[in-house]
């Protein structure tokens, strides 16, 4: 029996697709890459994804593990001959449980929805990625997922206490569980941001957080991006970390005003998005302190949400400014370097300079509480050349590891960073991730070309080779 027979012979006729028009979709995620698998594959349930896993190995074949695609660094982007096995079957939410306070759910559970079936037990899932609407709790894993609330409560490494995970072999095994901590190796920190290299996870039982009494969310606005920034470095430097903490500029704000109607004040440079929780006397006292701070850097006011539907207003604009860039330039480069806090206003200065000796629009909206940097390169592919969008970017990359950053703040290396990993890790520790890798995957089965420089039969992909060659080039 060949692959797809038997693939069929697992999951039903209607859950395997394999010809080029079913496969077009699959060929790209969010991030740059493009590239289609041979298959792609939709189990129902964690013993179908390990035969799936099973049938590919006897095939020599490897595996991608895919939730909604939303992934910006191609991790979902099929190397060689591999197939893919999408999650998008996989989406119940098995238990609540409010008293352990805890959630068991299935990779293909959208983080939106988790939290609407949360909220009514008076609990929330810290990790609120601006895709949130679209993107799964599976992909959130993979990635490590950020977001604005990150500031505050961690990234999803910091909410996943246990993973039932399919094995490159076929097995599944259980790491972690309900109870907060457990003897043994605890491998699901490992697991959490790995991209699918180490297996495909098939359960997570996720940590939930007790809703805050008050939450007061509020605009503080600037002349420009550079006071904004200083802002924000002297909050967190007087010793306040807001729930979250979101720099939005004049070109975003314009395009989210023209796009949604969204209302924001077209007078500013650039908004810091602030939201403060927690008992309503420290909410208080914490905005007043963080207003000070604003008008002391050269702030011209600020703007506060009076109403639940204010608030969702505002954090539906946030999440929906990478959307309305799209009025500016068909396409866009969505960077996510991460550098220290204190270094954002100089850093930003340099992107900006580099953006322009290139002649490239820019568009900035970040989680600036941690220093995560978002810089968008808008450019139109039908003229401008990409080898031209990626060299400015390895450039904003460079800028950022040179001033202490690293590759990635949340979004992950996937095939779009893999060839910059020199750039930041020694070659012993490369080797020791990689050796770490192969204790779950010998035969590099799992998402190959992924995270490591140097393996996975991906150099056919053009955009590939130019970072390659890029990366290899710039490091001195
Ligand atoms: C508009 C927009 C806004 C975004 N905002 C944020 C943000 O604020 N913060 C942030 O961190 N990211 C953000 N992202 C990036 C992206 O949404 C996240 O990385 C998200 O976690 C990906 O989820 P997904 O379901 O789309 O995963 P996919 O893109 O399908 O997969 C991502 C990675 O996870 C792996 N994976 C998927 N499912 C599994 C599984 N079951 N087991 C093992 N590995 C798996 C894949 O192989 C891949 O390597 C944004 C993207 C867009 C387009």
């Amino acid at each position: 029996m060949d692959l797809i027979d038997r693939l069929v012979s697992i999951c039903g006729r209607e859950n395997v697709l394999s010809t080029p028009e079913e496969l077009i979709v699959f060929e790209y995620d969010a991030g740059f890459d493009r590239r289609p698998p041979s298959a792609v594959v939709v189990p129902g349930s964690a013993d179908e994804v390990g035969a799936v896993v099973r049938a590919a190995r006897d095939a020599g074949v490897a595996v991608v593990p895919r939730g909604a695609g939303t992934g910006l660094a191609g991790g979902t982007i099929a190397c060689g001959d591999a197939i893919v096995v999408s999650t998008s079957r996989l989406r119940r939410i098995i238990a609540i449980d409010p008293q352990s306070r805890a959630a068991l759910v299935e990779p293909g559970v959208v983080n939106l929805d988790l939290q609407e079936a949360v909220r009514p037990h008076g609990l929330f899932f810290a990790p609120d990625p601006s895709s949130q609407r679209c993107s799964t709790i599976g992909g959130n894993i993979g990635t490590n997922a950020g977001g604005p609330h990150a500031l505050r409560y961690g990234s999803v490494v910091d909410h996943v206490l246990g993973v039932e995970m399919v094995l490159a072999d076929g097995t599944v095994a259980t790491f972690g569980g309900r109870a907060v901590d457990l003897p043994g190796y605890d491998a699901v920190p490992l697991i959490v941001g790995s991209e699918g290299t180490l297996g495909i996870v098939t359960k997570a039982w996720l940590r939930l957080l007790p809703l805050p009494e008050h939450v007061h969310t509020f605009l503080a606005l600037f002349p420009d991006i550079a006071t904004g920034a200083q802002a924000a470095s002297a909050i967190i430097g007087a010793g306040i970390v807001p729930a979250a903490m979101e720099m939005i500029d004049r070109v975003t704000i314009q395009a989210l005003n023209a796009a949604f109607d969204a209302h924001l004040p077209q007078e500013a440079g650039s908004l810091l998005l602030v939201e403060v929780e927690g008992l309503v006397e420290e909410c208080t006292d914490e905005v007043a302190r963080i207003e000070r701070i604003c008008a002391d850097a050269g702030g011209f006011g600020t703007r506060s949400a009076k109403t639940a539907e204010e608030r969702d207003r505002l954090w539906k604009a946030r999440k929906l400014g990478y959307t309305a860039l799209a009025r500016i330039k068909p396409n866009n480069y969505l960077h996510d370097a991460v550098v220290p806090r204190t270094k954002v206003p100089e850093v930003l200065a340099a992107v900006n300079a580099i953006a322009e000796r290139y002649g490239y629009v820019t568009a900035n909206m970040f989680h600036i509480g941690d220093g995560n940097l978002h810089p968008i390169l808008l450019f139109d592919a039908r003229t401008d050349p990409i080898e031209r969008v990626m060299q400015a970017s390895a450039e904003i990359l460079k800028v950022a590891v040179d001033a202490g950053g690293m590759l990635s703040g949340e979004h992950g290396i996937g095939l779009e960073k893999d060839h910059f990993m020199p750039w930041v890790f020694a070659p012993e520790d490369l080797d020791a991730m990689r050796r770490a890798r192969d204790a779950f995957d010998p035969d590099g089965r799992m998402n190959p070309g992924k995270i490591l420089p140097g393996a996975g039969g991906c150099s056919d992909i053009p955009t590939d080779r130019i970072k390659r060659a890029l990366a290899e080039g710039m490091w001195v």
